[in-house]
């Protein structure tokens, strides 16, 4: 079954809309295949982003990630990379069409409410970076 990563970042927590934006993609038919809370480290959000890591926003952007603990996910069903990508709507959830959850629900470019992964292979890579075989129920 194809998977993918999600992060609940910290506007999602912040307001309390971690639910709200988990019924989106439950409605779409998707389950939780692995769910657990982190405190985001610099360490770690360099790795995450490193295909932005150079850019003058970027210390914006670990500030923000690492201003509220998140909720990191795997969900799983068919086709759900881009089907999840599609529900978020584009980056800047101030170009967001309404009806996306980064539209609905995002503020600016950077608080954009939810992280997905954007192919099988960030997918795969990013699954590893945060969790580890402990972290599932066998
Ligand atoms: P996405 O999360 O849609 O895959 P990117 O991988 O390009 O987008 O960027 C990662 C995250 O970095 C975005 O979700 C957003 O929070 C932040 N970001 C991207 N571009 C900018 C920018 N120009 N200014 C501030 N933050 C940005």
């Amino acid at each position: 079954m194809d998977k993918t990563l999600i992060i609940f970042k910290p506007d999602c927590m912040k307001k309390l809309l971690m639910g709200t934006v988990l019924s989106h993609f439950e409605a779409a038919g998707f389950s939780v295949a692995g769910c657990k809370m982190m405190q985001l480290d610099s360490a770690l959000l360099r790795e995450h982003y490193a295909h932005i890591a150079d850019q003058p926003f970027f210390p914006e952007i670990e500030r923000f990630m690492a201003s509220e603990p998140v909720v990191v996910m795997i969900l799983e069903g068919e086709g759900i990379i881009e089907k999840v990508r599609d529900l978020l709507g584009p980056t800047d959830s101030t170009q967001a069409p309404a009806g996306t959850i980064r539209g609905d629900y995002g503020e600016t470019v950077m608080i954009n409410v939810v992280h997905a992964s954007d192919s099988p292979e960030s997918a795969q890579a990013e699954i590893k970076r945060f969790f580890s075989d402990s972290d599932f129920i066998k």
